[in-house]
């Protein structure tokens, strides 16, 4: 028979998937995430992308940006950085563009040759044959919006053929892209495109995307493949706002705070 085209999220899958950290675990082991992301404007998305990258399994998180007072304030357990990513030492995967504002870097961060995620304004100026020609894997995390941007069309027009967009906008970049929205997509150049079960409305809610970029970046930096980082990602993320929710709102940061639940739930 042909290969599927679509194919659902499993929670057994997911939980093969999640790093557990064994004996002889030490933190670079485990893995360092590098962010970019925050500005005078929009310290928060930097805040919540490492509370995102904190609870996501890392040995360690690198920030670098303007905001690392205000990251510092909420995570202690952050090193920050205030020069440019190359001078940050040891990072096995980035993630940039969270409240970034037009703050350049992310030519600079997609220079590595390390597994990048690019999220937020730092898709505003993507590059096809750039990112296609990257040595290591790309992951884009685009809400409908972005996604649109992107391709040059209209929200409306990814709203309506969103596999086809999703799985268009992989095979332009030659990315692992995670199409963000009430049901949220995953494609990979090749391979069926994964659909995540466990999203709610209520993750609607302001800064929710930057954390599930930190949480996704931390699996990518933890070794797994790129479409298994955003698809584990996607699904932790929509369990804990599940278990943060239970039918009532909730605020993005009480997201990143019920990650371990979603985490136990799952293994
Ligand atoms: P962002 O657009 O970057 O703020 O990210 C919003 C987050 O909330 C993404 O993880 C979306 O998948 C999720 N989200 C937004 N609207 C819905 C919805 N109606 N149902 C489920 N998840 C949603
Ligand atoms: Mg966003």
């Amino acid at each position: 028979p042909p290969a599927p085209e679509v194919e659902a999220l499993q929670h057994a899958d997911v939980a093969r998937l999640l790093p557990v950290p064994v004996g002889e675990s030490d933190k670079y082991r485990r893995g360092v995430v590098g962010i970019v992301a925050g500005s005078a404007r929009y310290p928060g998305a930097a805040v919540l992308a490492v509370s995102g990258a904190l609870r996501g399994g890392a040995g360690a998180v690198r920030y670098v940006g303007p905001a690392g007072d205000a990251v510092l304030a909420r995570h202690p357990e952050t090193l920050v950085h205030a020069g440019p990513p190359a001078k940050a030492g040891r990072v096995q995967a980035w993630v940039i563009g969270p409240g970034l504002g037009d703050t350049p870097g992310v030519d600079d961060v997609l220079a590595s040759d390390v597994p990048v995620l690019v999220d937020a304004d730092g898709l505003r100026s993507l590059d096809p044959p750039a990112v296609r020609a990257r040595p290591a894997p790309t992951v884009l995390t685009p809400h409908a919006g972005e996604a649109a941007a992107l391709l040059g069309t209209a929200r409306e027009d990814v709203e309506s053929r969103r596999l086809e967009a999703v799985r268009e906008l992989a095979g332009r970049y030659g990315a692992t892209v995670l199409l963000k929205g009430s049901t949220t997509l995953v494609a990979s150049p090749t391979g069926p495109v994964r659909v995540n079960p466990t999203g709610t409305p209520w993750l609607a809610t302001a800064g929710s995307g930057d954390v599930l970029s930190g949480l996704t970046g931390s699996l990518l930096a933890a070794g797994l493949a790129p479409r298994d980082a955003a698809s584990a990602g996607a699904y932790l993320h929509g369990l804990a706002a599940r278990h943060a929710s239970r039918d009532a709102p909730v605020a993005a940061c009480d997201v990143a705070e019920a990650l371990p639940g979603a985490w136990r739930d799952v293994r």
